[in-house]
């Protein structure tokens, strides 16, 4: 395929597409190299191309922590050329499907405006699994065969990373490779493999290209494996089907990430973005073990940056965007050993400057007052959030997560006291176990947080929303084998909660409620723990019209019950076998062949602790960041270890030069 720029062909087509800038580019600190870039710098040899994709609009793709940093690791090469494409929206899509004398327009990245299919590899990171008809879409706009079978020797090797890669078999038939894990290094080695292949002169064709991937033993590529299916529908075996191939393929962990500080050029977006801040990563990964969460298991051990670089981080990283708010990011980023001397050094750097510092997710037992205090000195007091997780103790219990209820009920009174008036409260619907009865003590707490708040600030203007999502169980954690809950018993669920708010005259109005109906959480549920035979059932949705589905007003249930009964029929099984279902041990899961490091028998006994704890056993798993190694099985798989504080160190005063 060519590699010219399409944009004289779109430009006269912009006006009549919403939010036009999008699609335009040049953003602060974007790079746009020779297409020959390795050549014109001197470096001789093949030139590698990347096209990155984040699958969402623009608004959603653009902010893209893991996106950036690739864009910028990979750029930073001068052999290397990465650009970035987005999904376009429906009225875009109908102007390129259009197109004009030359045919469709075909998907560009938003750099140089180049067709997709024109590079070498194809890299889409998905942070969920209801981002794969984007994909679908996007292989089809840019002219790649759907299916990798079809693939030609000219078409770009499709990757697909970021955290549903962990169980990438409902998207095996569409992509060429899957990588596991942090993407830093892996997208470097990549690189390297088909630099050598292209100066070798391609020998084996697309092929041979991605045997060398496979064999590394780091990077996945479906086609090389088969599955087979057992007369009841389950998995018999996923197995190697050519000598050299590796039976698992592991995880990528990056270790000291204070040698890794991207982005350290980051994307100022043309047009309004979900998140308009400067983020810095402080930690990776998150030991705390609660059962339900993906990110947590596949993302261990806990890697923390050290507090300079935070700082080196932060400066940089306000300089060369102007944001003016920073986001100190991590999964629970309060448990950052050295968390209060980052924040008062952040704020003694900042104060009285435009910068504010946001704390987007904390626990409620790593959170102090002292710390809010740092985070909201130099900006606005917005509402504080907790995510409990579990209405009810033994809800708590069963997914090991530890908040008591008068923990959270003495956080949240310090908080009022201390002048918040709002506090925000998390909580799933549809765990393992669980009753109505938990549920609704998700009112009760509700109801507790705003009798506490009433009388500590002695204030009638106190407030809690309380914020409800479908549980999804998700593969690589103990609660893989668990039963989803069915989305009409979780709107039940959810209703009877509603009524006994509502209800209560004294309350009611001091408490939000916000909540999502559970279909989605079915389809996600279908997606997170499908096999190949999903994949059918994906390409059926896409081929209705399925597009951007994590959108609650593109996204349609019906469209994908009738694409499952059309692309699931005569393999035995259906949705609720998918997602409704508990599995036994025995089980082979579509994920086996996938390393994330955590060891099987490791994950079942945890699971059998949980379904203990809900019948009342007292089983707590603590967190090794500060209790001795419980043998999930990474650390030692994987070669890695936790890299923790505290060092001691703080930070210093900026200079003024
Ligand atoms: S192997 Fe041990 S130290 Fe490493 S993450 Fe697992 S429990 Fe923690």
């Amino acid at each position: 395929m060519r590699a010219e720029s399409v944009f004289v062909r779109l430009e006269s087509r912009l006006p009549s597409v919403q939010k036009p800038i999008q699609y335009v580019g040049g953003e602060l600190n974007s790079v746009v190299k020779d297409w020959d870039c390795a050549e014109t710098s001197g470096t001789g040899g093949p030139t590698v191309r990347w096209a990155l994709m984040y699958p969402d609009a623009y608004e959603v793709g653009l902010p893209n922590q893991g996106v950036q940093i690739l864009y910028e690791v990979l750029n930073e090469r001068d052999w290397i050329l990465a650009e970035r494409t987005y999904s376009v929206w429906p009225d875009m899509e109908k102007v390129m499907r259009e197109g004009d004398e030359l045919g469709p327009i075909p998907q560009f990245t938003v750099d140089s405006h180049r067709p997709v299919g024109a590079f070498d590899l194809f890299g889409l990171s998905f942070s969920t699994e209801l981002g794969y008809t984007n994909m679908l879409n996007a292989l089809d706009l840019a002219g790649i065969p759907l299916h990798a079978a079809d693939r030609g020797e000219d078409d770009p090797v499709v990757i697909a990373g970021g955290h549903a890669a962990f169980n990438p078999e409902p998207v095996a038939d569409f992509v060429d490779a899957a990588v596991l894990g942090d993407g830093e290094e892996v997208v470097l080695a990549i690189s390297e493999v088909v630099r050598e292949w292209k100066a070798e002169d391609r020998p084996g064709g697309r092929e041979e290209l991605l045997r060398r991937l496979a064999v590394t033993g780091n990077i996945y590529v479906p086609r090389f494996y088969d599955v087979a299916y057992a007369a009841d529908g389950s998995i018999e075996a996923v197995v190697p089907n050519r000598p050299g191939i590796p039976f698992r393929v592991r995880k990528h962990t990056l270790m000291d990430l204070d040698q890794w500080p991207y982005p350290q050029n980051p994307l100022v977006p043309l047009a309004e973005t979900v998140h308009e801040r400067f983020s810095v990563e402080i930690f990776r990964g998150c030991t705390r073990g609660c059962r339900f969460c993906q990110a947590g298991m596949i993302t261990r051990p806990v890697r923390e940056r050290s507090i300079e670089t935070i700082g080196d981080m932060v400066e940089n990283g306000i300089r060369k965007s102007g944001f003016e708010e920073v986001g100190l990011l991590s999964l629970s980023s309060a448990d950052h050993t050295e968390i209060g001397e980052v924040a008062k050094g952040l704020a003694d750097r900042y104060e009285g400057s435009n910068v504010s510092l946001s704390l987007p997710s904390t626990r409620v037992d790593a959170f102090n007052i002292t710390l809010a205090n740092e985070f909201s000195r130099n900006g606005r007091r917005s509402g504080l959030t907790f995510a409990p997780e579990g209405g009810s103790e033994r809800m708590r219990k069963v997914i090991n997560k530890m908040v008591s209820e008068d923990d959270l009920i003495r956080t949240v009174a310090t908080a009022y006291s201390h002048g918040w008036r709002q506090v925000k409260l998390y909580f799933m619907c549809g765990l393992p176990r669980e009753t109505d009865e938990d549920v609704l003590a998700i009112a009760d707490l509700a109801k507790r947080v705003i009798a506490k708040g009433r009388e500590v600030s002695g204030r009638n203007d106190i407030r809690c929303t309380v914020s409800i999502g479908g549980f999804v169980p998700k593969p690589h954690t103990p609660f893989q084998w668990a039963a989803q809950l069915d989305h009409e018993a979780t709107d039940e669920r959810l209703r009877l909660l509603r009524d006994v708010v509502r209800q209560d005259k004294k309350y009611a109005r001091a408490i939000g409620f916000r909540y999502h109906d559970g279909k989605p959480g079915i389809v996600e549920g279908l997606l997170s723990r499908g096999d190949r035979r999903v994949g059918r059932v994906i390409e059926e949705v896409w081929r209705d019209g399925g597009r951007f589905d994590g959108w609650s007003e593109h996204f349609s249930y019906d469209r994908w019950m009738a694409a499952a009964e059309r692309g699931l029929a005569g393999t035995g099984v259906d949705v609720d076998w998918y997602t409704t279902r508990e599995r036994d041990y025995d089980e082979v899961l579509p994920w086996e062949h996938l390393d994330s490091g955590l060891d099987k028998d490791w994950l079942w006994g945890d699971w059998e602790d949980a379904l203990a704890a809900a019948d009342g056993a007292d089983i707590e798993v603590e967190d090794c960041r500060w209790t001795p190694c419980y043998d999930c099985g990474v650390c030692p798989e994987m070669g890695t270890e936790i890299q923790v504080g505290p060092t001691g160190r703080q930070l210093l005063p900026l200079s003024v030069v």
